[in-house]
């Protein structure tokens, strides 16, 4: 047999968490054809892999890469850690379906988390944005999901309104729509807007078309603060009711380490008669929207709303009130962490001057309260602001990335300055917490990046390291696979990676990308 990759001696990691063994891997086709402890036969490129660990391509369950490829389509921060599949459009957002009418409003709601994508949004339907996301030819696969924030946004708008049942069988039709355009799973971001209005019988009506076809429902909860227990078990009623698999995204208790242990107790329990999962992105901080931060009323409307109250005197003194007091039943990340927990990740102009300092001392240098520092930031950047936000310890990170039921997502964001998880979280979870500090075996760590995260969305052709399935593939060395991404310097691909392969070519060698692109959307 003729290969046209064989990787000879490296120490394997199939990926259903067996014990690895040195073996040769020859690739054709696109494919792994072979698996054996040693391999002849012609090939047009052998990699020695002696000392290092051959492991499948890893999963993001969790990837902000909606419209990145429109301008990074090798997604370097990504294949450098050895992602070769990612799953888009989480927390109910994403760029389809859209009214065209709302495109602009979509556009800068979105902008901050997912880039603002191409000039010109050429599509409405899920089916043409995924076609023009396929014609950017990115490096990794990218599978999409169907987002409940986005449907509620095409056939509600931006408004706090209850959906009427002739709505509701239109919010129901294009979750459905969605699902047979390709989508794996159907998000829900219950903090983002419009979806935050959403009432429970709402989530149920449209979890029923998910459930039908196996799709996990995927929320982002509406509470991940001292309200998130009941957040999630809201979440653990609707799929129960429904029979759908639940996966919650990105698992953490912002507000009280101490809620961690009931929370995986919920999750345990939960799990006995319910597929249930989580992710996680290995950190103690977060990152998302400054947006996020306002009362949801204050959102009410769409960006260009939000942004009138930004300038308003009552509204802005309301806020501030709502903020320091906090309102039953909400989040209240600033409230909640305090200023100097709270940093800005990006801003657009004329404010990128910002970048990297907290609230608090963005504040005091400005002799005004953190509240009106964030409402001029916003205001003057047309919202386009992300935060992170310094919310856990080393040990409750470790806690929740021990247990049996996480996954991996890195919810990486890009951006100039973003959280180092969009770098790092590969390393970070397996060679930092397995590989250096045994928290979990490394063939469970490897599993969970690989057979086990493809199995959650799937996808029965990658995943594992066997004859037959996609050669998805990542060469590291163990001993220098670690992050190095911090806070104040984000944007360093790890160290260790020898090589990506994605359907058997190569998009990484030794520390940087080749410019081959041979992934595309999954459907
Ligand atoms: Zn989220």
């Amino acid at each position: 047999m003729t290969f046209e990759l064989v990787i000879r001696g490296a120490t394997v990691h199939t990926g259903d968490a067996a014990p690895a063994r040195p073996a040769d891997v020859g690739v054709a086709g696109g494919l792994i054809v072979a698996v054996e402890p040693s391999l002849d036969g012609p090939a047009a490129d052998v990699v020695d892999g002696t000392g290092l660990l051959l492991c499948p391509g890893f999963v993001d369950l969790h990837a902000h890469t909606a419209l990145a490829s429109f301008h990074d389509p090798c997604l370097v921060p990504k294949i450098g850690q050895g992602f070769t599949t990612e799953v888009i459009n989480p927390d109910g957002l994403a760029p389809a379906p859209v009214d065209p009418a709302r495109v602009e409003e979509r556009r800068s709601y979105l902008q901050p988390l997912e880039g603002p994508g191409p000039d010109t949004w050429t599509w409405s339907t899920v089916e043409e944005y995924l076609d023009a996301l396929d014609a950017t030819r990115p490096a990794t696969s990218l599978v999409p999901s169907i987002g409940h924030g986005a449907v509620r946004d095409l056939v509600l708008g931006g408004d706090r309104v209850a959906p009427t049942p002739e709505q509701l069988r239109e919010l129901c039709r294009h979750v459905r729509l969605g699902l047979e355009a390709g989508s794996r799973m159907l998000s829900f971001g219950l903090v983002y807007l419009p979806a935050a209005y959403a009432a429970t019988d709402e989530l149920v009506a449209v979890a029923r078309e998910a459930a039908a076809v196996g799709a996990p429902l995927v929320p982002h909860v509406r509470n991940e603060g001292a309200g998130v227990l009941d957040a999630v078990a809201e979440m653990i009623g609707v799929a129960r009711e429904v029979g759908a698999p639940l996966h919650l995204s990105h698992l953490k208790a912002l507000a009280d380490e101490s809620l961690v242990e009931p929370l995986l107790g919920l999750l345990e329990e939960a799990s006995r008669d319910l597929d249930l999962t989580y992710d996680q992105y290995p950190y103690g901080a977060g990152s998302t929207l400054l947006a996020g931060v306002l009362p949801a009323w204050a959102q009410e409307g769409g960006a260009s709303a939000t942004l009138a109250r930004c300038a308003d005197r009552a509204a802005r003194e309301r806020i501030r009130d709502d903020i320091a007091a906090g309102v039953p039943g909400w989040e209240n990340l600033l409230g909640t962490l305090g200023p100097e927990r709270i940093e800005i990740a990006d801003a657009a102009a004329p404010n990128d001057h910002v970048v990297g300092r907290t609230l608090a001392s963005l504040a005091d240098e400005l002799g005004v309260h953190h509240v009106d520092a964030v409402l001029d930031l916003l205001a003057g950047s047309a919202l386009d602001v992300t935060m992170v936000l310094h919310y856990a310890s080393e040990e409750a990170v470790r806690t929740v990335a021990a247990h049996p039921l996480q996954l991996v997502g890195s919810d990486g964001i890009f951006g100039a300055r973003p959280h180092p998880r969009l770098y790092a979280t590969a390393p970070r979870f397996l060679g930092r917490f397995a590989l250096r500090d045994g928290l979990l075996p490394v063939e469970e760590a490897i599993a969970r990046l690989t057979s086990r995260a493809a199995d959650r969305i799937g996808l029965s052709d990658r995943g594992r390291v066997a004859a037959g399935k996609r050669a998805d593939l990542v060469l590291l060395d163990p001993l220098a696979f670690v992050d190095t991404a911090t806070y104040e310097s984000p944007a360093q691909a790890p160290p260790g990676v020898e090589g990506v392969w994605v359907a058997g070519r190569r998009v990484w060698r030794e520390g940087a990308p080749t410019g081959e692109r041979p992934g595309g959307v999954v459907r």
